[in-house]
């Protein structure tokens, strides 16, 4: 295995040069200067078990590799030089799968020796509105290794609430950061310190899904210690971007690379949940550009959002960026020192002040007195709407696909209740808040006008 040749360059340059270098260094043989696509399976050996660090595609890959360097470096700071490593799977849930099983897998294999359950398995504890896959996996396909789950509203439960749900044989705790479809924010810092003080320390996972690396990066958190210990992402949303590539990755904090990686690599080559080189090099295209398309997202979802709440058809409106959400202050100190900096250079302040709006003519200056960018995902409730108004809204949009998933250039809408989070049980739906009127919207990066006219004229359709 070639693990070595992660971490070793560390590129200190900002993020932006970072995506666009990291893993594109020119080929020395023939000078090219995007990434050689390596499809071979296996590779010559000069001696018997003497090769250049390839053996078998399976087991390493040159783009696969070039691809996990790149995810490690725009997960971490440059100045943490500390061989953090990133291994990348077929899927987002392949990634999920391959940490259920590194919970219940023996240590003497690399893995976290499961627990002393009925199920033998080991336990995590999860956010309660995880993504609906990874909520299957957790709590019915990972049932056949004895894995226990406990999922738990972690915004509501308090530190004490946090703590006594943890038991001596918690291996991980489990967050999305934000929440799907609520876009709830659990709170990562207080649940950071509690592991801290706790023994046997369990694994912080954060699936950073909805808002990538160009928002959030709780490894990096430069110059304070990670906020989490492993990253999880499903590539296929906005790091992909363009709704044509499924991949996924785990990024390992060095601080727990002793405990987390040799398993994660044994379980990866053993049962094959890899990614094809082609659509590793594809990735490698669409992370070049992921920090403008995830800004553009961001400034298109605040506006979207700020133009939802002032509707009369619209009764609740969530987007943690938006300045007076639940949430706002909270994200604000999580926001990545990339967005931070960048959003610097247009204008905002930090700790956040809205800009004045009396002399704007709106563009960037309205847009600061609004909020922050952080991410382009917003969810909504249509007041008072029947199904079938519901219905009428989602098919009467023309420019916004009534479609599943998010994070690419397109703008996707949903209904959380009928479609992605339609096999949750009725009482869980009720529980989370998921109702029959309840919207999720992906917002592109479309004009943002385009979009609010969109709409504006399907809200009319459905209310006729
Ligand atoms: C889509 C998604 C996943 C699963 O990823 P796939 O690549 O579709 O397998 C996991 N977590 C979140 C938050 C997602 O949005």
């Amino acid at each position: 295995m070639a693990n070595h040749k992660q971490g070793q360059e560390e590129n200190t340059h900002h993020y932006a040069t970072r995506s666009i270098h990291v893993g594109s260094e020119p080929d020395p043989s023939t000078g090219s200067v995007v990434p050689n696509l390596s499809v071979a399976t296996t590779y010559l050996q000069y001696g018997i078990g003497k090769h250049h660090g390839y053996e078998y595609s399976r087991s390493d890959n040159p783009t696969r590799n070039a691809l996990e360097r790149l995810i490690t470096s725009l997960e971490t700071c440059p100045q943490r030089e500390d061989g953090t490593e990133t291994l990348v799977y077929a899927s987002g849930s392949a990634a999920t799968s391959a940490l259920c099983q590194w919970v219940s897998l023996p240590e003497v294999e690399g893995g976290a020796g499961g627990g002393h359950g009925p199920g033998n398995g080991g336990h995590v504890l999860a956010v309660n509105d995880v993504y609906g896959g990874t909520a299957r996996y957790l709590a019915r396909t990972a049932k056949s290794t004895g894995l226990e789950v406990t999922f738990l509203d972690m915004e509501k439960a308090g530190e004490e609430g946090i703590r006594s749900h943890i038991r001596d044989d918690t291996k991980i705790i489990w967050l999305e950061l934000p929440t799907n479809p609520m876009l709830l924010v659990p709170p990562l810092s207080l649940i950071s310190k509690i592991v801290e003080s706790l023994p046997h320390r369990p694994l912080i996972v954060c699936d950073t899904t909805f808002l990538s690396s160009y928002f959030f990066t709780p490894l990096s958190n430069c110059p304070g210690p990670p906020l989490a210990d492993i990253v999880l992402s499903s590539l296929s949303k906005y790091s992909g971007g363009h709704s044509d590539i499924i991949l996924g990755s785990l990024t390992v904090s060095a601080r727990v690379k002793d405990r987390a990686l040799r398993g994660l690599r044994f379980i990866q080559n053993s049962t094959g949940g890899i990614p094809s080189p082609r659509d590793c090099h594809l990735m490698i295209r669409s992370l070049k550009t992921l920090g403008l398309r995830a800004l553009k997202h961001g400034m298109n979802a605040l506006q979207v959002a700020s133009w939802l709440k002032t509707c009369p058809l619209v009764e609740k409106v969530r987007y943690p960026g938006l300045n007076g959400d639940g949430a706002f202050h909270t994200v604000e100190g999580l926001l990545s020192t990339n967005a931070k900096r960048e959003l610097e250079f247009l204008g905002w302040q930090f700790p956040f002040k809205p800009s004045p709006t009396e002399n704007s003519t709106g563009g960037l200056a309205h847009l600061r007195s609004l909020g922050i960018p952080f991410g382009g995902v917003v969810s909504f409730v249509l007041k008072d709407a029947p199904s079938e108004a519901v219905e009428r809204f989602v098919t009467s949009l023309k420019i916004i696909f009534l479609a599943e998933s998010l994070g690419g250039a397109e703008s996707l809408i949903e209904v959380p209740y009928a479609m992605t989070h339609a096999q949750l049980p009725e009482e869980t739906k009720a529980a989370l808040g998921i109702t029959h009127n309840l919207i999720r919207l992906s917002v592109g990066i479309e004009d943002a006008e385009d979009l609010i006219e969109d709409l504006t004229q399907a809200m009319r359709a459905a209310n006729n």
